[in-house]
């Protein structure tokens, strides 16, 4: 019997991309067919980044590792099993950091399942040396010139810092 290929789409803002995001990506390539990161257009998140400039940080991250299966980039407006759906896909990866995640978390996976019973939020647990770390931490740490080069790509590390020498 040929088996179903099993897509998986990692939404969030990725503003900007962390290891913390790259670890959660590692786990679920090893457990799916095929990953769409999908950056949210419409944020009630205020960026710091432009989306041009979170998915051009993301496409050159992603470029110099290897993963073992393909992952693609594209950016999604409105409700996201609405995305997921026109995707083809049945599967949303979230992380899950601290305990702080899970109330959160926890709400948008019930509701997602409310509006579309058909597709499953899967989360995965980052390395434990990446569990406090979120994108606005990363933000605030470059904002006063603090060490983020166990947290950044280099590429983001980059960015993040022109950003806040501006
Ligand atoms: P969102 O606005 O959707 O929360 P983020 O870019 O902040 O977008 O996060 C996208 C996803 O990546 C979320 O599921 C979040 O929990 C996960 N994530 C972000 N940082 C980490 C981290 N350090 N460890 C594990 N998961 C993370």
């Amino acid at each position: 019997m040929a088996k179903k290929k099993r897509l998986a789409i990692y939404p969030g803002t990725f503003d900007p991309v962390t290891h913390g995001h790259l670890d959660i990506l590692s786990r679920a390539a090893a457990i799916f067919d095929g990953i769409i990161i999908a950056v949210s257009k419409n944020s009630t998140k205020k960026t710091t980044f432009s989306l041009e400039e979170r998915i051009a940080l993301l496409k050159s991250v992603i470029k110099q590792k290897r993963f073992p299966c393909p992952i693609t980039i594209e950016t999604f407006s409105g409700l996201v099993v609405n995305y997921a759906k026109k995707r083809g896909a049945r599967i949303l990866v979230r992380g899950l950091r601290a305990v702080s995640d899970f109330e959160y978390e926890f709400q948008m996976a019930l509701m997602n399942r409310h509006q579309a019973s058909d597709i499953e939020t899967v989360f995965l647990m980052p390395d434990e040396k990446y569990v406090y770390l979120s994108s606005s931490m990363a933000r605030e740490v470059a904002h006063h010139q603090g060490d983020l080069k166990a947290f950044l790509p280099p590429i983001a590390l980059q960015a993040v810092r022109k950003k806040f020498s501006s």
